[in-house]
């Protein structure tokens, strides 16, 4: 079994390096999908990879890839990536590690002499932040979940350009059909971006699943009345009705492991001091990795609500505005990461992941894995998100046995 090790200096000074371009006071970076900022770290990056010896193809909807060749390049190419945008007050790691950590992969086989019988390839996703579009948006197209042509004229308010001339700008408007050749497998290395594994004392987080998610809007119709002379057993207080769902959403997650229940907005009409409230809208948000668990909550957070709404004699609705389904990775690729993390001689934990990735927009379509590493006290999002070099590197050597493994053919990907 392979065990390589990767440069974990090198790959930390490559993280402080692209970590300039769009540097923020407080430490983080500002580097929003089409800036001169992501041109720059675009550039950067395709200048260390042509320096690795890589031939670099940028799709039409910007999305780059780094091939370094294998034996035999007739293969379906192994691949690796995440993204190089953030959030206006984002950190150096969220994207950036999984990208450069395939390239510290593709520069460590270089040291060693490695030759591999597939190509390798480090992608590059367009637009995964979505402060301006939609989040995920590179690899939404390379799927085929958003046509190119419409992702392409998107134009947004605060924008006022379309993708296509946000892509011409930055010179990333490339001119290789999007998703022209086949692909093996894509891994993604990323932080946590939770509390999870630095909780736990594990380095490596071996994920095997995205949360199903389920949004809601849910309004109370009460009647409005005056706060003084209005009687408490006279009253049909929506924020009182309110203030119970809160409650008990708060309950439903709390009560199975794995699950998020969030109530994030509350919006009350007529929103004064001196009335009983006549109308209330909230927000939900319901989370978990198996869909059955999902659909418990769904039914508890309406039968729990209706209760509330007959006790309290209110009007209630409730909308399901999204439904995201749980998504399980790809079953070989997790246990090739578990194989490796294991080797790795660091405590490893299975995980599933909170936030939405690229990879979960290509296991639709390839066989998908991702591979986890703590972040401090789980922020990120945030300018002073920050992660140990030691961990990194253990998460760029789990990355780099994983891939070399696949690219020798050693995993079953059937
Ligand atoms: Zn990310």
């Amino acid at each position: 079994m392979s065990n390589m090790r990767v440069n974990g200096e090198r790959l930390w000074s490559s993280l402080m390096a692209m970590g300039r371009i769009g540097a923020t006071p407080k430490g983080g970076c500002n580097r929003i999908a089409f800036s001169d900022e992501d041109r720059r770290a675009r550039d950067l990056f395709v200048r260390w990879c042509e320096e690795a010896g890589c031939h670099v193809s940028v799709d039409r909807f910007g999305n780059t890839f780094a091939r370094r060749s294998g034996r035999r390049d007739e293969l379906p190419v192994v691949m690796a990536g995440s993204h190089l945008d953030t959030q206006p007050t984002g950190g150096k790691f969220d994207g950036v590690f999984g990208v450069l950590a395939g390239l510290e992969v593709i520069r460590s086989f270089n040291d060693h002499g490695i030759e591999t019988e597939a190509p390798i390839e480090v992608a590059v996703w367009t637009n995964e932040e979505g402060c301006i579009f939609k989040p995920m948006l590179g690899s939404a197209v390379f799927t085929g979940m958003i046509p190119l042509d419409e992702a392409l004229a998107m134009r947004e308010e605060r924008a006022g350009w379309s993708i296509e001339e946000g892509l011409e700008r930055i010179g990333y408007a490339g001119d290789m059909a999007v998703n022209s050749y086949p692909v093996a497998c894509y891994f993604e290395a990323h932080i946590e971006q939770g509390p999870v594994l630095e909780r736990n004392g594990k380095v490596i987080g071996v994920v095997n699943a995205a949360q199903g998610q389920r949004w809601y809007d849910i309004s109370l119709e009460g009647q409005e009345a005056h706060a003084g002379p209005t009687p408490m057993d006279a009253r049909r207080d929506a924020v009182v009705g309110a203030s119970r769902i809160v409650l008990e959403i708060d309950r439903i997650g709390r009560s199975r492991p794995n699950a998020r229940s969030t109530v994030g907005r509350v919006s009350v009409h007529p929103n004064s001091p001196n009335t009983v409230a006549g109308r209330v809208t909230l927000s939900g948000d319901l989370r978990h990795p198996d869909d059955a668990v999902l659909r418990e909550m769904d039914g508890e957070l309406r039968s729990a609500a209706s209760l509330v709404s007959e006790e309290l004699e209110l009007g209630l609705d409730i909308a399901q505005r999204t439904y995201i389904e749980p998504l399980a990775f790809h079953g070989a690729l997790v246990d090739t990461v578990r194989r490796f993390a294991q080797q790795e001689g660091e405590p490893y934990q299975e995980i599933y992941t909170g936030a939405g990735h690229d990879a979960c927009n290509i296991a639709k379509v390839i066989p998908t894995a991702m591979i986890f590493v703590p972040c401090e006290g789980g922020i990120s999002h945030n300018e002073t998100e920050n992660a140990k070099p030691e961990h990194l590197e253990a998460g760029c050597n789990v990355l780099c046995n994983a891939l070399r493994a696949v690219a020798d053919g050693e995993v079953d990907l059937s």
